[in-house]
């Protein structure tokens, strides 16, 4: 970790100088000639990150399918006929066998995720025990299990976990177009209840989804502009799937698969919005070219998920990942991120989000 950077994230929030963005002003970011946009993001990047390392995640899905939303995207939900089948929770010894193959890879950090609307209540106990025993093996831990309520979050903070990942998905004015069984606010709720408990925040999207860049504008302005920047923030390309909304629409046309100079736009202005935090290759990483990655990287994408899939989705894999860092001269994170170096008394962090999360 740099030295240097131990209380930079304080500065930029409690001033409050860097959460003031403005959608013309993140418009104008997206509108540099590529060079200069890629230019400044290298720079906020080097300033903040060490530039050639990249985190490692591993990404587990403990309960697949099934999910009674009716996200665009997504095989999991059941309103898709895409073919994936339900599973309940997985045994929580499995999760645990599962988390240490990861850290024998070198992962960081271990996200579990399960397809559910919510936790139920009844489901706690179990989750509690994942979260104690992946944080037992000295991983991080991060799970993303839909809608939180403010207990639910509380008890997963007194179990440890580090973060929890509930992403807005797309800008205000383009969601109704992806999801209609819940609303914005509803995730923005979720995002407080997270904050709210001390649980670090993981919040990113998903581009590619027939969106303008007005959408994808509007979807960087939100993180943002929340009180305090998602520590994590996974920039997804859409993976369309047949037999979801989203993939019936968009598969075999020209916007099947983002443009590779878009996508990098939009991980550069998340990466100049948000300086501290770790910017995330995710979802259609795979489907990408190396030279569209290592663009990626100077843009100031600084963590990727290992592994050959994503929850349901195929992903680089791990022989390929270890080829590519060879070829560009990347190496896996050591060091805490930037963002956690600098972790908040309670009562700052209380200051930090009171404030309504719109
Ligand atoms: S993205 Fe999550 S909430 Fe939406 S349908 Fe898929 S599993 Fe359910």
């Amino acid at each position: 970790m740099l030295e240097s950077q131990t209380c930079l994230h304080n500065q930029v929030q409690h001033d409050g100088a860097r959460n003031d963005w403005t959608r013309a002003e993140i418009a104008e970011l997206f509108d540099l000639p590529f060079t200069e946009l890629l230019f400044r993001a290298a720079t906020v990047h080097r300033e903040n990150h060490p530039p050639t390392e990249v985190q490692l995640c591993t990404l587990l899905s403990i309960k697949t399918g099934g999910c009674p939303e009716d996200c665009g995207y997504c095989s999991q939900s059941a309103h898709a006929d895409s073919g994936v089948e339900a599973t309940k929770l997985l045994d929580v010894q499995e999760v645990l066998q599962r988390a240490a193959q990861a850290k024998d890879q070198g992962s960081q950090r271990f996200c579990m995720g399960a397809a559910w609307r919510n936790p139920k209540d009844r489901d706690m106990p179990a989750i509690i025990q994942i979260v104690e025993g992946v944080a037992a093996m000295g991983m991080e831990t991060c799970m993303t299990l839909g809608m939180l309520a403010p207990h639910q979050a509380e008890q997963l903070a007194e179990a440890g976990l580090d973060y929890y990942n509930h992403n807005v998905d797309t800008g205000p004015e383009y969601y109704d177009r992806v999801i209609t069984t819940r609303k914005y606010q509803d995730r923005l709720d979720t995002l407080e209840n997270v904050r709210n408990s001390g649980i670090n925040v993981c919040s990113g999207g998903i581009v590619g989804m027939g969106e303008t860049r007005d959408d994808r504008v509007g979807f960087i302005h939100t993180l943002a502009t929340l009180p305090q920047h998602p520590e994590s923030v996974p920039v997804n390309a859409l993976v369309p799937v047949k037999g979801t909304p989203l993939g019936d629409m968009l598969a075999d046309t020209p916007m099947a698969q983002i443009d590779d100079i878009e996508f990098v736009r939009t991980v550069a202005a998340a990466r100049i919005t948000m300086p501290l935090a770790m910017v995330r290759l995710s979802a259609g990483r795979e489907s990408m070219s190396e030279a569209a990655q290592a663009l990626c990287f100077m843009a100031g994408a600084n963590s990727i998920f290992t592994g050959e899939k994503l929850l349901t989705a195929p992903n680089a894999g791990d022989d390929s990942d270890a080829a590519l860092f060879k070829k560009l001269g990347l190496t896996a994170l050591q060091g805490e991120e930037p963002a956690r170096s600098c972790a908040k008394t309670p009562a700052e962090t209380q200051n930090l989000t009171g404030a309504d999360a719109t």
